[in-house]
């Protein structure tokens, strides 16, 4: 530690490139010449506009976002949402199907319950969600007014490899914790949202995606702030937007860009993943309890099955320059999270050392 960067494995905020973090540190009291810092800058201003309709266009043609959708850069974190969603949505029959898969889709189907009958469409909490359900085993109820799913379960680390087919049904999903990761046929779904602050920028921006036609049926008690028409209406500006997210996202961007866009990003997300997982079920001392073909290229759970051998893993690779391995407080173990900006070499000094663990011990 100490002048070091380290091997930051943290679940959220997580590592941005640290190409991001030189430039915006080189811009950081004069951003291009407008002798002000964009921390600074009225987000009214001609300055800050361009910034804000640079990052929009940007992520627009990263992820492909058809005609007819828009993006929003909004607050509150992606937990807003799971307020905002069925406040805006569930008036139309009164009805929505959730898939529980973990923490973040609990949460949401806990807090939907509050506006409409809510269906438990399908639930891996049988194995501890150390899997995602199929498509025969989601129970879909063709009235329901929207299907909710949670992309990837960070703590869990279960990623879903297909997108549910809802029959017409629009599909609203959590993916804070693998958007950009990999592609995304944005037409398949009504909405999309993502809080930023594991794979995109720094805390405090939320990216949601809206197939238009949905806003405006919100219930007529919804807050003015979490009417998506509100932000719709006025390109996510009614009140003071994440402005310095919001320039940090467009950095971030632009890196994503000179890394092949998504496509080159998920070849590389992948392969960093992979070998993580090939060291670990080539291990003998450590396993993971996650079923193959669900899991996670970005969130990587692992185990001794001795609690105290954990403990020292976690002390001993604080040791040897990486950080934030112990697992989530609610299943122990350990977990790696491995988002865009973790480079491979952070990858192949982890496996070096969980090899190097496995023979001292
Ligand atoms: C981190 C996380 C959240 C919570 O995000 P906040 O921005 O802190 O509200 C929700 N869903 C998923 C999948 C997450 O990883």
């Amino acid at each position: 530690m100490g002048n070091e960067r380290v091997y930051n494995f943290s679940a959220g905020p997580s590592m941005l490139p640290l190409e991001v973090l030189e430039r915006a540190g080189s811009e950081i009291t004069n951003y291009q010449g407008s002798g002000m810092s964009v921390m600074e800058m009225s987000h009214r201003s001609k300055v800050f506009q361009k910034i804000f309709d640079d990052t929009q266009a940007k992520f627009r043609k990263l992820m492909n976002v058809p005609e007819g959708y828009k993006v929003l850069f909004l607050q509150g974190g992606a937990s807003t949402q799971f307020s905002m969603a069925p406040l805006n949505l569930i008036g139309k029959t009164g009805k929505a199907d959730y898939a529980v898969t973990g923490n973040f889709s609990n949460i949401a189907y806990k807090e939907a319950k509050k506006y409409g009958e809510i269906n438990l469409a399908a639930s891996s909490a049988d194995k501890n969600h150390t899997y995602i359900p199929t498509q025969d085993q989601l129970k879909l109820d063709p009235e329901a007014s929207y299907f909710y799913y949670c992309a990837n379960n960070t703590i869990y680390g279960t990623e879903w490899q297909y997108v549910p087919e809802t029959n017409g049904v629009p599909i609203v999903c959590d993916m804070s914790s693998d958007i950009l990761s990999r592609p995304v046929d944005v037409s398949k779904y009504g909405i999309i949202f993502a809080g930023a602050q594991k794979n995109m920028a720094p805390a405090g921006l939320t990216v949601v995606i809206i197939k238009e036609e949905l806003a405006g049926n919100e219930l007529p008690y919804t807050p003015l702030m979490m009417n998506y028409k509100t932000m719709i209406d006025k390109d996510s500006m009614y009140n003071t937007p994440p402005c310095w997210c919001i320039y940090m996202l467009g950095l971030v961007l632009d890196w994503l860009e000179s890394k092949g866009g998504i496509p080159g990003m998920e070849a590389i997300k992948h392969a960093k993943a992979q070998m993580l997982y090939d060291v670990i079920d080539n291990s003998k001392l450590f396993t993971c309890a996650v079923e193959p073909g669900s899991r996670s290229d970005m969130n990587v759970v692992f185990r001794t099955g001795n609690d105290e051998l954990d403990a020292q893993f976690v002390k001993e690779s604080v040791e040897a320059g990486f950080t934030n391995l112990k697992g989530h407080r609610s299943v122990g173990g350990m977990r790696a999270s491995i988002y865009n900006a973790m480079p491979t070499e952070g990858v192949e000094k982890l496996c070096d050392f969980i090899k190097a663990f496995e023979k001292n011990h």
